[in-house]
Formats: C-alpha cells, sequence, structure tokens
C-alpha cells in the first residue's frame, strides 16, 4: 500500500498507528459485535468511550479540576460566534488580537453581539508578526480577550501568553493544540476543531473555566450554550461519537510517545529542520519574523509565482501532497501537524534542495 506524505492544513495526518488500530476495531469493537460507527451513543459501550477520552485529554494536557471540557460540533468557526454569546454578557465588550484570518473572522462575528475591539492587528505588515505585549490595547472591563495562538493560514503563532489580568483569555488553539504543553490556568477557554491535530472533521473541544459558565446573551441557542453541554456532559444531543473515539486513539498514540512534552521535542526538530533550510536557501523564503513562526504550519514562496506552481506540482508527483498555501496567499506551506512523521520533513527537505537544485537561476 501506498501512502503519500500529505501536508494538508486540515482535515490532515492522521497516525498510522491510530488508523491501523481504528481498522483492527472497526467491525466488532470490544467484543460488542459492532462498529463504533453504529452503537447508540447512550449504550453503556459508549458511555464507557467517551468518560475515558475526556479523562485521557484531561491528563494529557494536564487541565485542572476547575475546567470543564466539552465535546461540540459546528467547528472552531462556530466558536466564533459561542464565545461572545457565553461570555460577552457583563459590558457586552471584548478585545480581539488580529494576527491572521481567523482571528478577524472571530473578531467580526463577534461584532454582531456587541464591542469587538480590535486590541492589536499585524494586518498592516500582512500578518508576519505577532504584536507584543507592549503593543496591545487592551480594555480593563472586556468580558474577555481573545487571540488565535497559531496562525494556520499565515503561519505565525504567538511566543508568549499575553498579560489579561482579571479578563479572561480565549485562545483559538484549533492548529496547534495537542503540540506542546499548554499552561491551561492561564486561560478562560480553548476551543479547536478536532480536524488539524486531535482527530476526523467534525468535532470541536471546548475546554472552559467553570465560572465562566452561566448567563449567556438573550437568543443563544440552547445548543450553544456551554451551560447545556456542561450539565449534560455533551450529550444533550447525539455527539460526534466516531470522532471522539478516534480522539482517545490519538491521544493514546500521544501518551506511547510519551506525552506532550516529548511532542514538543519532535514537533521543534521537524520544524527545524524545514526552517533551516529555508533560511540557507537561495530559492526559498519564509516571510514570518523569526521569533513567531509556527512550529506547525510552515509557509514558504520561491518569489515566482510560476515556480510556485511548478514546485506543488513537482511535489505532488513524488508523494508531498497539499503543499499549495491558502488560496488566500498563495506559495506553499507544509503542514507538519504531530502525525507528521520525522521522516516526511526529511524527505521533503531533500526534495527541496533537488528542486532548487535544478531551478536555480
Ligand atoms: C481550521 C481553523 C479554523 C476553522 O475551523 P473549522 O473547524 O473549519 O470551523 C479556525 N481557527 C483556526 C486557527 C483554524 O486552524
Amino acid at each position: 500500500m501506498n501512502r503519500v506524505y500529505n501536508f494538508s492544513a486540515g482535515p490532515s495526518m492522521l497516525p498510522l498507528p491510530v488508523l491501523e488500530r481504528a481498522q483492527a476495531e472497526m467491525l466488532s469493537y470490544e467484543g460488542s459485535g459492532q462498529s463504533v460507527l453504529e452503537m447508540s451513543h447512550r449504550s453503556k459501550v459508549y458511555d464507557a468511550i467517551i468518560v475515558s477520552v475526556q479523562e485521557k485529554l484531561r491528563k494529557v494536557m494536564n487541565i485542572p479540576d476547575n475546567y470543564k471540557v466539552l465535546f461540540v460540533q459546528g467547528g472552531a468557526s462556530t466558536q466564533f460566534a459561542a464565545v461572545p454569546m457565553n461570555l460577552m454578557t457583563k459590558n457586552k465588550k471584548a478585545d480581539y488580537i488580529v494576527t491572521g484570518q481567523f482571528s478577524g473572522k472571530a473578531q467580526k462575528e463577534a461584532m454582531i453581539y456587541g464591542e469587538a475591539s480590535i486590541a492589536a492587528s499585524s494586518k498592516e505588515a500582512n500578518f508576519t508578526y505577532i504584536p507584543s505585549q507592549d503593543e496591545l490595547k487592551l480594555n480593563a472591563d472586556a468580558d474577555y480577550v481573545h487571540i488565535c495562538f497559531n496562525n494556520t493560514i499565515f503561519g505565525s503563532k504567538f511566543n508568549y501568553i499575553p498579560e489579561t489580568g482579571d479578563v479572561p483569555l480565549v485562545a483559538d488553539m484549533s492548529s496547534c493544540i495537542l503540540s506542546e504543553p499548554v499552561d491551561v490556568t492561564k486561560y478562560g477557554v480553548i476551543y479547536a476543531g478536532a480536524q488539524k491535530n486531535m482527530a476526523p472533521a467534525g468535532l470541536t473541544v471546548v475546554i472552559v473555566r467553570e465560572d465562566l459558565i452561566g448567563e449567556t446573551l438573550a437568543g443563544t441557542p440552547t445548543m450553544l450554550k456551554y451551560s447545556t453541554m456542561a450539565e449534560n456532559d455533551s450529550m444533550y444531543n447525539t455527539p460526534p461519537c466516531y470522532c471522539i473515539y478516534m480522539l482517545g486513539l490519538v491521544l493514546d498514540w500521544i501518551e506511547e510517545i510519551g506525552g506532550l512534552s516529548e511532542m514538543k521535542k519532535i514537533n521543534e526538530n521537524k520544524a527545524k529542520m524545514l526552517y533551516d533550510f529555508i533560511d540557507e536557501s537561495k530559492l526559498f523564503s519564509n516571510p514570518i519574523r523569526k521569533d513567531c513562526r509556527s512550529m506547525m504550519n510552515v509557509t514558504f514562496v520561491t518569489g515566482d509565482k510560476e515556480l510556485d506552481d511548478k514546485f506543488c506540482k513537482e511535489a505532488a508527483a513524488a508523494g508531498f501532497v497539499n503543499i499549495k498555501g491558502h488560496r488566500s496567499v498563495g506559495g506553499m506551506r507544509a503542514s507538519i501537524y504531530n502525525a507528521m512523521p520525522t521522516e516526511g520533513v526529511e524527505k521533503l527537505v531533500e526534495f527541496m534542495k533537488k528542486f532548487e537544485a535544478e531551478n536555480a537561476k
């Protein structure tokens, strides 16, 4: 069987041992005579799965007891609305740090519900850096501060956690969750679509501090209230059963590797290999300020659109797929999430070297 190296930004690769285990358990899960795809979410056997996955996530991410873990649907994009609906309840104000497309969308969505101020933005520099703490114009009476910790499209990442005093910090971690340890206590809410680093598309994970669960804006749908999901252990309605099961397998795989600190070492090494090569290359360059580079999404360009297209085409033919940059920015992007083996990055660098030699001007 021939598997490609898939550099997609999401949905993205899943670890091969996870897929193999899912395959082995596909037709009859633990002797139940049914697939997890088929079983009732109210059955005893499924209840054991969802309870254990939540426990595993708490253990792997070291989530304190005063936080709830919610398994919801609608993607990270639905959280762009759910966050203000659940948190913009005191002063109807929030601060948004806009560092890319998704944080821009989140800010725009929040404007529907209240005053969503832009505390800082790197838009004027085409999102090639993350504003520093000194550059943030934070309002003391904001209900929360929102950031996107890793910018999937531009390939940048916060290299610090903004200090927001008593104002809760909300982070979209869709494209970096489980890539390294996180100090959950620094955040009021962490949310992430699963399809980058956790599981197949269809599941969204929300980690929310208990004291932030309560009143919501008038008109908030029952399904979008954190209280609904918290009170019903994410079982108010049918959860994305299979995705949750897959998250459990991914968490087992991370634990086998040695947890998030080991995961981080592997990820740092992969990213370093790619950035080191790009930095010494005469053909490829990376537009992001060095201290703000993403560990998960590595963007690069040749400076010549036709050559970029040629690169993507030849890369795909050689088994490196989905390496084209986001349609809004062009160039190339190699998403190297947890599941991308080190070998895949080594081989990509070899391929880039060869392409450079053949196409040097
Ligand atoms: C992919 C992504 C989103 C959008 O996620 P959906 O699940 O498709 O709604 C939002 N934010 C970030 C940082 C992402 O990487």
